[in-house]
């Protein structure tokens, strides 16, 4: 009897049966239509080789059976394809519209098989070669067509929605299902559809189903690609979940003791296994993540957790604990990987281990990460500007100097300001890139413009203090001013003391390195905040910019008089030159002349301009050298 295939593929198939119910996994709904495909295949074997054995023994048995098994067979092989038709576009709808689907297909799937009853099905035994044929075969022919030619436009049509791996795996197994019905087509006797078929199955089970590609080998417990999955399907269905992840990276920093460190995720992973009041999942960034449909049995867990192993022996002080719901509009796990990396990021060493990330933190962080994408648009688009506002000399009394400042062009026309995504692309390392085009393009206005034949002696471009504690800034900064030809000496780089600053030394060292070619500085916004004098004894500043709040308090406070005065005198002790920032009026203006300040910059004279404007503007005014104040 020519059944030896077919009992090779259902083998296959059994073996893969055993693996999938036997593995550590979740109830995921993808998960299930996968099992019943597997299901499905066995019937469908079984069934293949039932009618060669019937066939076989067409003589001794009553014929009306003989039939009735060849008929379900080919129904088996209908009932398949509409299977994977399902499997196909499981990750395109929700688990409710799919299940709808589900039961149009299975309405589809009936019509067809009572068709292939209503038509004759022959038989043919001779020898070896067994097979059926006639009007219900050629149909079952031209309904697995169809079948097929469905998948393979579904797996196109949905576009991303479906996932690539499960678009090449279920393309692979249409493939080699195709190729059986060819060989079975030209050899009757070969009899290799169900074998195919399970060799499909197969090429789906290891791409894509293979449970073991869900378990992390080294804890045995769920990963990360599970935890995605989990969670994607979660979302997309609508269904409510707490998600608690605890990083122990901060831990891994302090004592690099890998070995203490695996047994401590070990055991935490065995305690909150045995709890059973969440699903567990190990990340590779060294993070446990809890995921559970019920807050209060999430909260018990983090209580429980946290009483026990708070010791300082354990250590768990260390943690970061973060906890979200999906509650919050989250499209999709990567958005809420990358919350929970934004706030443990955020956090810094001294703050709370536990961090309960609300409606509100959600909101800002969507916001910031709307800016983050703008400011990337903006620097691929070019819609990166500077505008630059003029800086009177008192001494000189015309403009030798302009400060250059950010802005972004929205695609609408209108001007993002810099104190809206500044901080944006300092947090997420966008500033570098932002920096180096203020800079090229202050290069670019120096080199091309007239600006320096109307008496501008340098501009004023802000440097960040995550660009100034680059170590590369010496060279990023030299590339960009030997490509546009442009002297040092005609950039001062403005730095605000921030508690941003890590290293102090990486930063005196580029000034200093800097200062030797020719570029000077000026530290901005002297006066407010965190004013630490210090940061003028140690750092080589040339010019001190006094804050606008300092400037505006100067003429309603008597100790802020007192205190500009006191600052005039040091900065002249220590020779700095001063730029009073933020003058807005003539008594604002006459105040600071009488203070003998050296440059002002301020709505008085201009606010910043774009260049065009800003080369009109001085033009106007320093070719008469002399402006009526
Ligand atoms: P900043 O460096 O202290 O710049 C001075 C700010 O004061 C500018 O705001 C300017 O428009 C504003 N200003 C000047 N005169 C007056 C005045 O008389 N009245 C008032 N009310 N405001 C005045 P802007 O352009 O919005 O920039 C804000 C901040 O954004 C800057 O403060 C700076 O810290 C940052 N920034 C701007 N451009 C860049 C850049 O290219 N790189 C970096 N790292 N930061 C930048
Ligand atoms: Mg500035
Ligand atoms: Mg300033």
């Amino acid at each position: 009897m020519n059944i030896a295939v077919q009992i090779c593929g259902l083998m296959n198939i059994l073996v893969l049966l055993v693996f999938y119910s036997g593995a550590k996994q979740l109830d995921l709904y993808k998960r299930r239509v996968f099992f019943y495909i597997l299901l499905i295949s066995v019937a469908n074997l079984c069934f293949d080789i039932g009618s060669v054995i019937a066939i076989h023994y067409k003589d001794t048995l009553p014929t009306w059976l003989v039939l009735l098994i060849c008929r379900l067979y080919l129904c088996m092989l209908d009932l398949e394809g509409i299977a994977a038709i399902v499997y196909t576009i499981a990750d395109v709808f929700s688990k409710q519209i799919h299940r709808i689907i589900t039961g149009a297909f299975a309405v589809v799937c009936m019509a067809e098989c009572i068709a292939v009853f209503f038509y004759p099905v022959h038989i043919f035994s001779s020898g070896r070669e067994v097979y059926t044929y006639g009007p219900a075969v050629n149909l079952m022919y031209v309904f697995s067509a169809i079948n097929i030619c469905i998948i393979w436009i579904s797996s196109f049509a949905f576009g991303e929605k479906v996932r690539l791996r499960r678009k090449q795996s279920v393309r692979l197994w249409m493939v080699i299902w195709l190729l059986g019905m060819g060989v079975q087509a030209f050899d009757h006797s070969l009899l290799v559809i169900g074998f195919a078929t399970s060799l499909g199955i197969m090429v789906v089970f290891f791409m894509l189903e293979n449970p073991e590609g869900f378990i992390d080998s080294q804890y045995d417990c769920l990963n990360n690609v599970a935890l995605s999955e989990y969670v994607d399907e979660l979302i997309q269905n609508d269904e409510f979940f707490v998600l608690c992840s605890i990083n122990l990276d901060n831990a891994s920093h302090r004592q690099r003791n890998n070995e203490k460190e695996e047994k401590r995720i070990a055991k935490y992973i065995e305690y909150f296994e045995r709890m059973k009041k969440a699903n567990v999942f190990k990340t590779p960034d060294n993070s446990i993540v809890l995921v559970s449909d019920n807050t209060p049995d999430m909260k018990f867990l983090m209580d429980d957790f946290l009483d026990e192993f708070s010791s300082p022996v354990s250590g768990s002080q260390d943690h970061c604990i973060i906890w979200v719901e999906n509650s919050y509009n989250l499209s999709s796990f990567v958005e809420i990987k990358k919350l929970v990396r934004f706030f443990r990021n955020k956090r810094r060493v001294d703050e709370k281990q536990f961090i309960h990330v609300t409606r509100e933190m959600v909101e800002d962080y969507q916001s910031q990460d709307k800016i983050k994408k703008e400011i990337k648009s903006a620097l691929k688009e070019d819609r990166v500007e500077v505008f630059l506002q003029p800086i009177y000399n008192t001494e000189e009394k015309r403009y030798t100097s302009a400060e250059a400042l950010v802005r972004i062009r929205n695609t609408d026309g209108s001007l993002m300001p810099p104190g809206l995504f500044v901080p944006v692309a300092e947090a997420t390392g966008q500033i570098n890139a932002l920096g180096r085009r203020v800079l090229e393009k202050t290069c670019d206005f120096l080199a091309n413009t007239e600006a320096i034949s109307l008496g501008i002696e340098y501009i004023e471009v802000n440097l960040s203090v995550v660009q100034a504690e680059k170590t590369s800034l010496f060279d990023e900064i030299m590339n960009t001013v030997r490509y546009y030809k442009v002297s040092p000496k005609r950039i001062n780089l403005e730095i605000t003391e921030s508690a941003l600053i890590h290293s102090k030394e990486v930063i005196i060292n580029n000034m200093n390195q800097l200062k030797k070619v020719g570029f000077t500085f000026a530290l901005d916004d002297f006066g407010k905040g965190e004013s630490n004098l210090m940061y003028l004894v140690e750092m080589p500043f040339d010019i001190l910019k006094l804050d606008m709040d300092m400037t505006k308090a100067f003429h309603v406070n008597r100790k802020a008089k007192s205190a500009v005065k006191t600052v005039r005198y040091m900065a002249k002790e220590m020779n700095l030159k001063i730029v009073a920032e933020g003058i807005e009026n003539r008594d604002e203006l006459f105040a600071f002349l009488k203070y003998d300040i050296e440059y002002i910059q301020g709505y008085y004279f201009s606010k910043p301009l774009p260049m065009p404007e800003f080369i009109d503007f001085v033009r106007n005014f320093n070719e008469v050298h002399n402006i009526s104040l």
